[in-house]
C-alpha cells in the first residue's frame, strides 16, 4: 500500500477506492500500518478511559433497528425517567474514583425537550466541578441548545453516524442522514468536541464500512473521539437475528478508522464485553485508545472494570490521566484496588452504542 508512515499527513479528501484498498490490504500489513500511524501521535500503552450513564432510559421514539431503548420493541428494558441530579453526581463520583477520566451521561431522546435543558446544564457543571472531563448524547440539538451546554462547560457531545449513508436507511426511518450531519454541524459550531462514531456488525456489507469511515474521514474537522461499536444482538429488536461480523473484520475496522483519523481517539465500545481478550489486545495494537470502563454501556452489557483494571496490567498499558484529576502517585491501579467497593457499589451505563 502507497501509504507509508513516514508519509503521513492528516487528511480530509479521502477517495472510496483509498479507503477500500486500506481495508483490503493483507491483515498484516493493515496492522502494522495502523501501529506506525498511532506510534506517530499517541503513547502506544495508555488508553484513555471513560464512563457513561444513563440518565433517562428508555422509551424512545426513534426506531433504531438496534436499539432496546426503542419504544417500539419489546425487549423488557426498565425505563427510567430523567435522575435527578444529585444522582448524576454521585455516580460521577465513584466513576472518577474507579479511574474514569471523562463521564458521559446518555438520554433516550429524539431531541432533548426545553423543560429538560435546564436539568442537563446543571449534571454538565456538576461532573466539571467534580474535575471531570464530560461528555453528553442527548439526540438531535439545535444551535441554541448546542450553544447553552458550551456555555455550561460541556466537553463532548456524542452523536453517531451510525452506518454509511447508503445503508441508513435500513436502519433507522425516524430521522435521516442528514438530520445527523446538521446536529454534528451544531456541536461544532457551538466549540464542543465531537464524539462520533458508528456500529458495525449490522448485516452492512464491507462497502458500508468503508462508506461510514469515509464520512467521518472527511469532515472538515475529525471528530476527537470515534467510537467503534459492535453490534450487541439484543433480544425483541429486529436485529436481534443475523449473521456476526468476523471478528478480523472489526478490527480492520478500527485500525482503518486509526490510519484515517490519525490523532482522534478511536473507541472500542459496546460489543467488548463479547470480544475476548485477544481480540481487545488486537483492537489496541490497531490503534484503539479508549474504552468504556464498567459493567454496561448504557443497556448492555460491558466488561466489570476488575477484568480491565487486569488485562491493563497483562498487556502493560496505563489509563490516560485528565489533567485536573491525575492521581498524586500516577498509581492508578492502587487506587482502583482501594475503591474496589466504591465501583462494585457503582451502577454503570453506556450510551454510545446508538447516538
Ligand atoms: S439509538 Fe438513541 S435515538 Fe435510536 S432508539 Fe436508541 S435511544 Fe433512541
Amino acid at each position: 500500500m502507497g501509504l507509508g508512515a513516514d508519509k503521513l499527513e492528516i487528511r480530509h479528501n479521502w477517495q472510496f477506492d483509498e479507503v477500500k484498498a486500506l481495508f483490503d490490504q493483507p491483515f498484516s500489513d493493515l496492522i502494522f500500518q495502523a501501529q506506525c500511524v498511532h506510534r506517530q501521535h499517541f503513547d502506544p500503552n495508555t488508553v484513555q478511559v471513560s464512563t457513561l450513564l444513563s440518565i433517562k432510559t428508555g422509551s424512545c421514539p426513534e426506531d433504531c433497528k438496534y436499539c432496546p431503548q426503542s419504544n417500539r420493541y419489546d425487549t423488557g428494558l426498565e425505563k427510567e425517567a430523567l435522575l435527578e441530579i444529585e444522582t448524576v453526581l454521585e455516580e460521577a463520583k465513584a466513576a472518577k474514583a474507579s479511574g474514569a477520566t471523562r463521564f458521559c451521561m446518555g438520554a433516550a431522546w429524539r431531541s432533548p425537550k426545553q423543560k429538560d435543558m435546564h436539568h442537563v446544564l446543571q449534571m454538565v457543571r456538576g461532573v466539571k466541578e467534580l474535575g471531570m472531563e464530560s461528555c453528553m448524547t442527548l439526540g438531535m440539538l439545535s444551535v441554541d441548545q448546542a450553544e447553552e451546554l458550551a456555555g455550561a462547560g460541556l466537553d463532548y457531545y456524542n452523536h453517531n453516524l451510525d452506518t454509511s449513508p447508503e445503508y441508513y436507511c435500513d436502519i433507522i426511518s425516524t430521522r435521516s442522514y442528514q438530520d445527523r450531519l446538521d446536529t454534528l454541524a451544531n456541536v461544532r459550531a457551538a466549540g464542543l468536541k465531537v464524539c462520533c462514531g458508528g456500529i458495525v456488525g449490522m448485516g452492512e456489507q464491507p462497502d458500508d464500512r468503508v462508506g461510514l469511515l469515509l464520512q467521518l474521514a472527511n469532515m472538515e474537522e475529525h471528530p476527537e473521539s470515534v467510537p467503534i461499536n459492535r453490534l450487541v444482538r439484543v433480544e425483541g429488536t429486529p436485529l436481534e437475528v443475523g449473521d456476526d461480523l468476523d471478528p478480523f473484520d472489526f478490527i480492520r475496522t478500527i485500525a482503518v478508522a486509526r490510519i484515517l483519523m490519525p490523532i482522534s481517539h478511536v473507541r472500542l465500545s459496546a460489543g467488548r464485553e463479547e470480544m475476548n481478550e485477544q481480540m481487545q489486545a488486537l483492537a489496541f495494537l490497531a490503534g484503539a485508545n479508549s474504552i468504556f470502563y464498567g459493567e454496561k454501556l448504557l443497556t448492555t452489557p460491558n466488561p466489570a472494570a476488575n477484568k480491565d483494571k487486569q488485562l491493563f496490567q497483562r498487556l502493560g498499558i496505563n489509563s490516560e490521566k485528565y489533567e485536573s484529576q491525575r492521581c498524586p502517585q500516577g498509581d492508578e491501579l492502587a487506587l482502583l484496588d482501594k475503591l474496589e467497593k466504591a465501583h462494585n457499589d457503582a451502577f454503570f451505563y453506556d450510551a454510545t452504542a446508538s447516538k
